[in-house]
């Protein structure tokens, strides 16, 4: 199924273009989660934080948006970014990217999700977490 001529790989944690039943329009979405074909599965609005499944049928029009985008605003991903942090709280739902501040460990940015759980890095360490996904 590659007739969308995809040309590399999404990655987690990767932004996308896509539409956001939420906000109603076109929003830029943080990927967080891959299907096994190596697809993107879900997405998280970065404008309303809503996780929801990726609609592949935008991809058309937003793939050279999402290049250019890229390439100018997170051309370096930095772990003190300026995104709203949220507090942690094992009943929310994370995603990769995401800032959350911890009662104990503080600051924390999450690296890697996985089924219920999160890997966060707070300063060089990274801790696994729970999370509600
Ligand atoms: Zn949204």
């Amino acid at each position: 199924m590659n007739a969308l001529g995809i040309i590399k790989r999404p990655q987690l944690g990767g932004d996308v273009d896509t539409h956001c039943g939420k906000c109603g329009e076109i929003r830029e979405h943080v990927i967080a989660a891959l299907n096994v074909k190596g697809g993107i599965e879900r997405v998280q609005c970065r404008t309303c934080h809503s996780n929801h499944l990726y609609r592949e049928r935008q991809t058309k029009t937003a793939s050279s948006r999402v290049a250019s985008r890229t390439n100018k605003k997170d051309s370096h991903h930095s772990d003190e970014g300026t995104g709203p942090s949220r507090t942690y709280s094992m009943q929310e739902r994370f995603a990769v990217g995401d800032r959350l501040e911890h009662p104990k460990f503080g600051l924390g940015v999450v690296v890697e999700v996985r089924a219920g759980k999160i890997d966060v890095k707070f300063g060089r360490e990274v801790k696994t977490l729970i999370h509600a996904g």
